[in-house]
């Protein structure tokens, strides 16, 4: 069983194609910026088979490239839910994404996924820390994985001003990326806060700023 937040049906925007996303529960992190704290708890319980049934009944939408994405919180943590599940769709010949913020390390679901989109936080350790609340080990070690084992990833990561929107953070998390099919940045926003005040919590990163489109461009440029 795994325990769920939300299913997005038709998403065009974790992964390529058109997708199902599949919102679990939980999440071993806490970044300052999460736009999804509403993830972090609860969630309803659901049986991987009738999920994958689920998923299956959009197949006609997911066309070549589209498929089912694994997202949350973070999908790894609910490790022997998220493997049953990529297990149950590959068995339907549907197409596997994880979105995951590299906070568990599970290399049977990473063999599993036909692509792996990889958010680093931040490139430097003490700032990772800072920002996540968690150490980088899970992090590298399946950036290792990915690459020893020939796997396609993708690496996204979010510029904050102020934080992490600098050309030479943009330059490690690129130097980090190596082996990613594509470097996605992806820019700060702030439509997740009022989650924050609904969940009673203490948002930190009040008063900074959306990250423009003129920064963006600029990032994009350094790649
Ligand atoms: S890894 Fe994702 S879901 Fe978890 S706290 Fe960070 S942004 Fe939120």
């Amino acid at each position: 069983m795994i325990k769920i937040h939300s299913i997005e049906t038709l998403g065009a925007l974790d992964g390529p194609g058109i997708r199902t996303v599949v919102f679990f529960s939980g999440c071993p992190m806490r970044c300052l910026y999460c736009h999804n704290p509403d993830t972090w708890q609860g969630g309803e319980l659901r049986d991987e088979t009738e999920l994958a049934e689920m998923c299956t009944r959009y197949k006609a939408y997911y066309g070549k490239e589209g498929g089912v994405t694994l997202s949350g919180g973070e999908p790894l943590m609910q490790s022997a839910g998220a493997v049953k599940l990529l297990k149950e769709l590959k068995t339907r010949g549907i197409n596997t994404a994880i979105d995951t913020g590299g906070g568990v390390y599970l290399p049977e679901a990473l063999e599993l996924a036909d692509l792996t989109i990889l958010d680093i936080k931040h490139p430097d350790p003490v700032k990772f820390r800072e920002i996540t609340g968690a150490g980088q080990d899970s992090l590298i070690k399946t950036l290792e994985y990915l690459r020893s084992h020939g796997k396609k990833f993708w690496v996204r990561h979010v510029c904050v001003p102020g934080i992490t929107d600098t050309v030479q953070t943009v330059a490690e998390v690129k130097r980090m990326a190596a082996g990613a099919e594509k470097i996605e940045l992806l820019p700060y926003h702030t439509m997740g806060v009022h989650k924050w005040e609904k969940l009673g919590l203490k948002y930190s990163l009040a008063g900074v700023p959306p990250l423009s489109e003129e920064k963006l461009r600029e990032l994009n440029l350094s790649l």
